[in-house]
């Protein structure tokens, strides 16, 4: 059931699609519109634009487009990069964020934080599934959406509890699966809480295991978070006993939760934005030598220079954060001379929701913290 993210149809195989027309009729029979491929029928400003990059989308519901598929929000998980910025310019009472997220949604159409750029994705119930939709997925099934909420419809129709520690709001109110967006529908055996976790960085773990190999050396900075202890334990079975795996974390309590993984052959306390500090105690950690691979999940900005610089020639950086500036890596990198491959944290990677699931199954102690945390 896992093998792949349910809703997902590979481009190619979808039906082509024209401009916004009259259609068909969906599955309650009613007059459907034909939805443009790429979901640009919903793009107000700038016309032209698709959804994600677009300043504002349509959030209206009155028209039912072939091509989507209409799900009952239930909770909103944003992502961690933007809640941050949202609790430093508004506070951290529920009330605050949740004004913050409404002006937000009120203003785009979408939970498009402009500050970070970034998203998060939702979980709910499908509603409605246009008559242009292939997909096993029907009306009644709980799914969680595996595209940003930066480029999803949606209206909140009212607010209920905000748990700060998952960055994860319950609402009331419709969002759109654009056809082809990848979702995934809840497993039997997560709690629906949990499961959102894992599936908001499931794009994470995935990358590691392409990337780490038999005896590498490997930091994660912000390692004690929910992508960065993802990115520990996957580690850790990729390099095997050979290998050295480092985290990185400022949060004492997250530092002491990574150790008790018993993954990192040293967790290190500090700060992810002081390059040099970083440099010196990767470093004096791996006896003296820079790492193969550095992964960097903080949730704050800064942490380009401080992920490049422990990596050795030829060694890759990977940026999973969403704080990461391409100019900040890129120049960054240039300046001090490091030949490293720099990798942008693409947040979808084929079958990475059944990946990243199938890690926490597997992972008994690392299911048991998440589960505390945020389940
Ligand atoms: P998270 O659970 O909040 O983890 C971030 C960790 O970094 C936290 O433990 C945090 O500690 C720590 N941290 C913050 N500032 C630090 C510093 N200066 N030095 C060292 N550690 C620091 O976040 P997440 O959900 O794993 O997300 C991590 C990043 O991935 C975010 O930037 C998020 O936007 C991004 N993301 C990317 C994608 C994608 O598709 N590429 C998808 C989802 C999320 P505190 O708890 O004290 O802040």
């Amino acid at each position: 059931m896992w093998g792949s993210p349910i809703g997902q149809i590979p481009r190619g195989k979808r039906q082509e699609k024209g401009d916004a027309t009259m259609a068909t009729a969906d599955s309650h029979g009613m007059n459907e519109r034909k939805g443009e491929r790429f979901g640009a029928h919903r793009v107000l400003d700038p016309r032209g634009s698709l959804p994600q990059p677009a300043r504002r989308i349509d959030n209206s519901f009155e028209l039912s487009w072939d091509n989507e598929i209409e799900v009952d929000v239930a909770t909103l998980n944003i992502d961690a990069a933007s809640f941050r910025q949202i609790e430093e310019s508004a506070g951290t009472s529920p009330e605050a964020i949740c004004a913050a997220v409404k002006q937000i949604v009120d203003t785009r159409g979408k939970q498009h934080n402009p500050v970070t750029d970034s998203g998060g994705m939702l979980l709910g119930t499908v509603s409605r599934v246009g008559s242009a939709v292939r997909t096993e997925v029907a009306v009644g099934d709980r799914v969680a959406t595996l595209a940003s909420l930066s480029l999803t419809p949606l209206r909140i129709d009212a607010f209920a509890d905000v748990r700060r520690e998952s960055a994860q709001i319950d609402v009331r109110g419709k969002a759109v699966i654009p056809d082809g967006a990848p979702f995934a529908k809840i497993p039997a055996d997560f709690a629906e809480r949990l499961a959102l976790a894992v599936l908001d960085v499931a794009g994470a773990p995935i990358q590691v295991a392409r990337r780490a190999k038999p005896g590498m050396a490997v930091v994660i900075l912000g390692a004690g978070g929910k992508s960065g202890a993802l990115c520990a334990v996957e580690a850790r079975r990729q390099v095997g006993a050979s290998g050295k795996v480092f985290g990185l974390e400022s949060y004492a309590k997250y530092a002491s939760d990574l150790r008790s993984l018993g993954v990192c052959d040293e967790v290190i306390a500090g700060d992810a934005k002081d390059a040099l500090d970083v440099y010196k105690k990767v470093l004096a950690a791996n006896g003296g030598n820079e790492v193969d691979l550095a992964i960097c999940c903080v949730n704050v900005e800064g942490a380009e220079l401080p992920t490049i610089l422990p990596v050795k020639d030829g060694g890759c950086a990977y940026f999973f954060s969403m704080t990461t500036s391409f100019g900040r890596a890129a120049l960054g990198a240039e300046g001090v001379g490091k030949d490293v491959e720099l990798i942008i944290g693409n947040g979808y990677a084929r079958d990475h929701a059944a990946y990243a699931l199938e890690l926490v199954r597997r992972e008994e102690k690392l299911r048991a913290l998440f589960s505390a945390r945020y389940a």
